[in-house]
């Protein structure tokens, strides 16, 4: 790919050394580096908020504490959810919603036994639990879906039959490697630049993304909304003024698997390479599933779950000892000792040699950390809020009423089960921030959001008589999938509302959270075309300096295995299509479509069966080597390497009853904000908590809100 700076970029941000020049940005890059460095106040830098437990005294004895060999319990079989589950609920593809039933929560864990927990024990948890959640609101709501008609867009018209019912949970919190813990939170802010970097780049987003839109509708509309307003296509450079210079706000969510790198053979049971995967001996090292860049949700509830969890073992510490041991070996090993330096390439990927020892001491906790979420995302949504009253709101604050403050929009689906985790977040910018919050539909913004053409400002009335309610900053946490916009894409005869109203938000000078350049930076073929040698560093140049070139090894020690099946395929790309065609090779895969959500990807015979008949394999020159041409309808997909994290036991709640007890596998989600100004100046930019999302192993795909998966929290070991 040749890159070539986006007139977008080059006028309005200057060159990317410049960025390097801003302070904050050094902040992180530095203490992104500090990995390599032998400055432990680099370390200071980034502001952690793990629960420190007893230090370790010595490098030695903190390796010591880093088992690194699976245990036997890594090697079972992988059991399918539907033949483990005691009471087993349904599960749904549906990814706008939470899978619940109508019942009312019963407490049934005298049905099942769990190694390692007493009977009494594990009807105590569950009692527990479930209190703990009604009382912190650990909980996501029901809706009865008679009581709206289905075209019925006005989130304010479902309010009766509403009720709500404990949240997706795993009872107990999941070993996690604290080391590789540390890692994830370290790369959120660089991972936050990238994606500042990419939405300049106008030209990389179209190069990237120009067989995808040809194909897939919706990421064509969101890269045609991102020419005409931030690069003055089509409609012309005014079209777009008022959002090339507003503030950008960007919530993003890194999600990471654990995995060790594997020759296994047979790619036909997808289990049989997993439970290979995980009795190999090698060390778990951290890779990005996906990073999202919009609606990236669980932050309120993921941190009440860590509340509970770190309540329930602190509490019952005897009664489940034995269970957190035999999931600590799973994942930790049982070597009493380690080498040192062998772990510390684990963490960087192999690629470094310098990771400073002091570095590791500062890390080995143990325990369930605390994520700083619920109180870093509002704060970084009042740093949008209160630079855009700054720069924008000319209403006297000492005469303003609450009622007549500017507000934060928050963007949502109307028929959205997961209120509680996004009142969460009304609620902390309220009680931290005094920031008020109001919630619309697409559909809604539509009918009741206006925009000055002159002031850029997006006004809407509130019912209230008083005078128009100004919106400071837009959050989405809808708009993410097409059946966000059930209304359809013509926007040129007024009929697409929902992207008329999208277009509407976008356009304003209000902060956008995301705004289109970082929701296409969250894209999957973004993530793909990445991992091609020289992307990352294309975006973190290393003549720059030292910070960039780090900051650039440190997001690739992240990357899988990605590759395309476009156009641009080249002979690496093929190789992975070839092993998939010719080898049995489909276990080592995922194949993904340019979707969110959960619930699109191909797995195993799937994944080769999609494949196949999208390919052509004709003889080439020798027999034995078959020619294989992509067909263009696979553009949109990437194929991707597939990932085996740890398996360890867990005991998993949905609907507030006991699904089932299995081995498991987890998923970490790290969030990062950043604020960049209308400039180009990085304000804002920092770790913001965390996430960990468990399911039984054999289930192929990982979404709460999809139903595949429950919330739990990292015990750090
Ligand atoms: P989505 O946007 O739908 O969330 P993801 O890339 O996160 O897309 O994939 C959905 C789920 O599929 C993940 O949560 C994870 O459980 C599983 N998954 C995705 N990629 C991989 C992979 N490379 N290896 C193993 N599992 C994966
Ligand atoms: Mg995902």
């Amino acid at each position: 790919m040749i890159f070539r700076p986006a007139p977008y970029c080059n006028s309005r941000r200057g060159s990317s050394s410049s960025h390097l020049s801003r302070l904050p940005v050094i902040v992180f890059l530095l203490a992104a580096f500090c990995c390599w460095s032998s400055s432990r106040r680099l370390t200071a830098a980034f502001s952690f908020s793990l629960r420190v437990l007893p230090s370790a005294s010595s490098t030695a004895a903190i390796y010591a504490s880093i088992r690194h060999q699976t245990s036997a319990s890594a090697s079972a079989t992988p059991s399918r959810r539907s033949t483990i589950s005691v009471q087993a609920v349904g599960s749904s593809n549906n990814h706008n919603t939470i899978t619940t039933m109508t019942s009312p929560p019963t407490l049934s864990s005298s049905a099942i036994t769990v190694p390692g927990i007493a009977t009494q024990t594990l009807s105590n948890l569950v009692e527990y639990a479930t209190s703990f959640s009604a009382a912190h609101g650990l909980q996501v709501e029901l809706r009865d879906s008679s009581s709206s008609s289905p075209t019925n867009n006005n989130i304010d018209n479902n309010t009766h039959n509403r009720g709500y019912i404990t949240a997706p949970i795993s009872l107990l919190p999941q070993a996690y490697p604290s080391l590789q813990f540390r890692m994830a939170t370290l790369l959120a802010a660089p991972f936050n630049i990238l994606v500042d970097r990419i939405s300049n780049d106008a030209t990389f987003l179209q190069e990237t993304l120009s067989d995808v839109r040809n194909l897939d509708e919706y990421t064509g509309k969101l890269l045609d909304l991102y020419e005409e307003i931030y690069c003055g296509e089509r409609r012309g450079i005014e079209w777009g003024r008022h959002a090339r210079s507003a503030d950008k706000l960007g919530i993003q969510r890194s999600d990471y698997m654990l995995h060790k790198d594997t020759t296994a053979a047979g790619g036909d049971d997808v289990g049989e390479v997993a439970t290979a995967a995980g009795s190999a001996g090698e060390h778990y090292s951290l890779k990005q599933v996906e990073l999202n860049t919009i609606a990236s949700s669980f932050a309120g509830l993921a941190s009440t779950v860590a509340k509970m969890h770190s309540f329930l073992t602190q509490r019952l510490e005897g009664e489940i000892g034995q269970f957190l041991n035999e999931n600590e070996r799973a994942v930790m090993g049982t070597e009493e000792d380690v080498d040192g330096s062998k772990t510390k390439n684990a963490i960087l990927g192999a690629s470094s040699s310098s990771l400073d020892d002091d570095c590791i001491i500062g890390i080995a906790e143990r325990g369930v950390p605390e994520s700083p979420a619920m109180s870093r995302i509002p704060s970084a949504i009042a740093v949008a809020y209160d630079r855009y009253c700054s720069r924008f709101d000319d209403t006297d604050s000492s005469t303003t009423t609450t009622s007549a403050q500017p507000i934060v929009l928050f963007v949502v689906q109307p028929k959205e089960t997961n209120t509680v985790d996004q009142r969460l977040l009304e609620f902390a910018l309220w009680n931290n921030h005094k920031i008020p919050v109001v919630r619309m539909s697409l559909a809604e913004i539509y009918e009741r959001v206006t925009l000055d053409e002159d002031s850029g400002r997006l006004t809407f009335e509130d019912g209230s008589g008083s005078s128009k309610r100004e919106v400071a900053v837009v959050y989405f946490r809808a708009g993410y999938a097409p059946t966000d916009y059930p209304s359809g894409y013509n926007t040129n005869d007024g009929t697409g509302v929902e992207w008329l109203a999208r277009e509407r938000l976008e356009r304003g000078i209000a902060t956008k959270c995301p705004c289109l350049g970082y929701h296409l930076a969250g894209t999957k073929k973004v993530q793909q075309e990445l991992a091609r040698p020289g992307v990352v560093e294309h975006f973190f140049p290393e003549n720059d300096g030292d910070d960039n070139a780090a900051a650039a090894r440190l997001i690739r020690t992240a990357f899988a295995g990605l590759y395309s099946l476009g156009a641009d395929a080249n002979d690496e790309d093929m190789r992975a299509v070839r092993e998939v065609l010719l080898h049995g090779g489909e276990g080592r895969y995922v194949l993904k479509p340019q979707r969110e959500g959960g619930g699109y990807n191909f797995y195993g015979k799937q994944l080769a069966d999609k494949l196949r008949s999208n390919c052509t394999i004709s003889n080439g020159v020798d027999e034995d080597t078959p020619v294989i041409q992509l067909s263009p309808a696979l553009s949109e997909f990437i194929l991707m390497e597939r990932l085996f994290p740890p398996q360890q036991r867990a005991i998993l709640l949905r609907n507030g009853r006991v699904e089932g007890s299995g081995m498991t596998i987890s998923e970490l989600g790290c969030f990062g904000t950043i604020v960049v100004s209308g400039e180009g100046d990085v304000i804002h930019n920092e770790y913001a908590g965390f996430l960990l999302r468990t399911k039984f192993s054999g289930v192929d795909e990982g979404g709460v809100a999809s139903g595949f998966a429950t919330l739990s929290s990292p015990y750090l070991c």
